[in-house]
């Protein structure tokens, strides 16, 4: 693995799904460290005042609103920033969606293709556009949040923990290919969080009900989005310097039992 060369602040930042939970509170800690933040979501309400709070710290950030998972979507945010931040650092690729959570017989092709997309092929549409430009800036940090759907099969629904695995495949993928040019891709593991992801589920549906087991009787608690978000900006740090391929666990040791 080559020497990372990105800077140790002022870095230029994409993170999406930015207007709430995971990436809202990762979206304020970039931006506390210093660095220049694009905040991308659907919800352009929620995106905007992100970069409300950012400015108002005395942080520099932009919003772009729009579906990731299209094209033309994913290129605006890439192209905004390199041409607002002159470069791009950092990719964080966090914008996710649980739907219903059904077991593999009970999922149709909708909640199938929805949950893909979004969860999996949106993370894929913007990472192929950024790698240019992180190749280009001699290297960079790509985040991915996971779940702990994508490291084993009874936390959620098909389509999701499908997803989620994809993720991780990517994660690792992108970890060979490009770490000879200085660029790491890594992910975090979240355990259940309290942000605004709904579950569409009824609630004798797989996912809640397991979930709901699990919090109480391992868990304990759920994760706060500022818990993910601290690890999610250290994966994305040259503090992780050698630190390239991994799934991260952040489940208050979940997945250790
Ligand atoms: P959240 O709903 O609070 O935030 C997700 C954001 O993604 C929302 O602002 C939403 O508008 C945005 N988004 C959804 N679809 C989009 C699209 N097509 N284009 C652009 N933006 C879109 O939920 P969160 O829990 O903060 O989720 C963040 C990530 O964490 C997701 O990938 C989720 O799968 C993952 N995760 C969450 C938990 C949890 O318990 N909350 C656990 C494990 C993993």
């Amino acid at each position: 693995m080559s020497t990372p060369t990105t800077r140790p602040a002022g870095r230029s930042v994409v993170v999406t799904g930015a207007a709430s939970g995971i990436g809202r509170a990762t979206a304020l800690k970039f931006a506390a460290d210093g660095d220049r933040v694009l905040a991308a979501d659907l919800d352009r309400e929620g995106v905007d005042a992100t970069v409300r709070a950012i400015e108002e710290s005395g942080g520099t950030a932009l919003a772009v609103a729009g579906d990731l998972g299209e094209q033309q979507v994913v290129d605006a945010v890439v192209e905004r920033a390199v041409t607002a931040f002159g470069g791009l650092d950092v990719l964080v690729n966090n914008a996710g969606i649980m739907d219903r959570m059904s077991a593999l017989g009970e999922t149709d092709d909708a909640e199938w293709e929805r949950v893909l997309r979004i969860n999996l092929t949106a993370p894929f549409l913007l990472t192929r556009a950024a790698l240019p430009h992180l190749l280009a800036a001699g290297g960079g940090a790509i985040v991915f949040t996971a779940s702990e759907a994508g490291l084993r099969g009874g936390a959620a629904g098909a389509a999701y923990t499908a997803a989620k695995h994809g993720v991780t495949g990517l994660v690792k993928s992108l970890a060979v290919t490009y770490r000879d040019q200085g660029i790491r891709a890594n992910a975090v593991a979240p355990g259940p969080t309290a942000t605004g992801i709904r579950v569409d589920a009824a609630p004798d549906a797989h996912g809640p009900a397991v979930i709901g087991r699990l919090i109480g009787a391992v868990t304990g608690r759920i994760s706060t989005p500022e818990e993910q978000a601290a690890a999610l900006t250290f994966l994305a740090s040259d503090a992780a310097s050698f630190i390239n391929g991994a799934v991260l666990p952040v489940d208050g040791g979940w997945s250790a039992v």
